[in-house]
């Protein structure tokens, strides 16, 4: 049996207040869409079990898969298993085997078990619990005339495992046959992407989509099918066609990050990197190192920040008295520098501006990136007016896409 329609309900007041910004339905719409299961609808409930009791039953009226997250905690305002027993008229019990297990929970940590926890021990006939490895909220997933209804604690990294570990596997399939992929480019806008790929977005199935990100513009080619293999197959030469249009600018798909994909070109060649970074501040050094496995092909860097710690990098005083920090110049010294000091194969350099004032009369956004490498060096001067932290992401993620073009060798870079 197939999901037809899925529907997410958040469940906190400080959700309603705008205290806390509701991620887990993005997640789990994000998820949902993975697996081809339609969302129509989304919710937010504060703690108040008649209304949340509402929400559940108008739910199920109209979804056959009902995905709560919060409301879970030992207190009084925690009234997901309430309101979940009262749509569905069942009465909750304390559940034996889950009271032994939170018990010795708490004995492990050794606490004494509050009594208001023993709610999280809850069943109800149509609940089967999910377990929690990392706290004391158990989940429930129930079944109910062919509908379901899963109930996850709120906290982001427990909702997220637990739907990964537990809701996943006990899930019907989605759509028959669904297939997509998201390719993630740089340096190029929106705009243009929509209009190379026009043909494109306005079919609807395969579909191409494009959504402008912090990192780029991402662009979704989706198909459906009567099976997944099907859906491959119709998405293919449209997947092909995008690749081909916008080959110089795509440095990644799906759950790729440029880190990453970096990372792998440089392993695959046994080379390393080394950064010298000013006004990005470190956000170069901090991207690539999000990356498991770094410490294989990235050796350091420095945050060559004022003027001075250019020259103990050993940027030549006299270099930048001549033509300032923000120059194609000095953001060459730095590159070639840092790779001689850090004896990397390649060295990468930002300098710039990044506001709100203007610098050596150079404005906002005003960016030099960097590429040292054992075929010479490679400066670019981009640009791009905004605020400090959206001009150091731009640099950093111009400068890592210039770093793989020239790693792919790309003719342009
Ligand atoms: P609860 O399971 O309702 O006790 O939620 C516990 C905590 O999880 C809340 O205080 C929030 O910090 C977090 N949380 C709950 N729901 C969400 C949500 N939809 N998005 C992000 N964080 C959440
Ligand atoms: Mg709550």
């Amino acid at each position: 049996m197939h999901v037809q329609a899925a529907e997410i309900i958040s469940v906190g007041t400080e959700l309603l207040l705008g205290e806390i910004v509701d991620t887990n339905a993005p997640w789990l719409a994000r998820e949902l869409r993975d697996h081809g299961v339609p969302v129509f609808h989304k919710a937010v409930v504060g703690d108040n079990r008649g209304r949340l009791r509402e929400a559940i039953a108008l739910a199920l009226g109209r979804s056959d898969l009902v995905i709560i997250g919060g409301g879970l905690g030992p207190t009084d305002d925690d009234l997901t298993r309430e309101a979940i027993a009262d749509a569905l008229g069942e009465t909750p019990q304390i559940d034996g085997r889950l009271l032994a297990r939170l018990e010795e929970l708490f004995r492990s940590r050794g606490r004494p078990m509050p009594a208001i926890n023993r709610k999280q021990a809850w069943l109800i006939p149509s609940a089967e619990p999910l377990d929690n490895p990392i706290g004391t909220a158990y989940g429930w997933f129930v079944r109910w005339r062919g509908r379901s209804v899963v109930a996850l604690p709120g906290p982001p990294h427990e909702l997220q495992r637990m739907w990964r570990e537990q809701v996943l596997p006990r899930l019907p399939r989605g759509q028959a046959g669904f297939w997509h992929q998201t390719l993630h480019t740089l340096g190029i806008g929106e705009g243009s992407v929509g209009e190379m790929l026009a043909d494109f977005t306005n079919q609807r199935n395969p579909s191409v989509a494009t959504y402008a990100r912090r990192h780029g513009v991402d662009v979704r080619v989706a198909a459906s099918a009567p099976d997944a293999e099907a859906a491959r197959q119709a998405a293919a030469p449209v997947l092909a066609e995008v690749e081909r249009r916008l080959a110089p600018f795509i440095w990644g798909r799906d759950e790729e990050t440029i880190g990453l994909v970096l990372g792998r070109a440089l392993s695959a060649r046994q080379q390393t990197v080394a950064v010298a970074e000013s006004f990005t501040g470190g956000l170069v050094a901090d991207t690539l190192t999000d990356t498991p496995g770094a410490s294989a092909w990235f050796r350091g860097g420095m945050i060559a920040y004022s003027p001075a710690a250019k020259i103990a990098l050993g940027v030549p005083a006299a270099l930048i008295e001549r033509h300032g920090v923000v120059s194609e110049e000095v953001a060459g010294a730095l590159a070639t520098a840092v790779r001689a000091r850090f004896e990397t194969d390649w060295g990468l350099a930002t300098t710039g501006v990044a506001g709100p004032a203007p610098l050596e009369g150079h404005p906002p956004g005003t960016t030099l990136v960097a590429v040292a490498g054992p075929d010479g060096l490679v400066v670019r001067r981009l640009g791009w007016p905004g605020e400090r932290r959206q001009v150091k992401e731009r640099a950093t993620n111009g400068l890592l896409m210039l770093f793989l073009r020239r790693l792919r060798g790309d003719r342009q870079a």
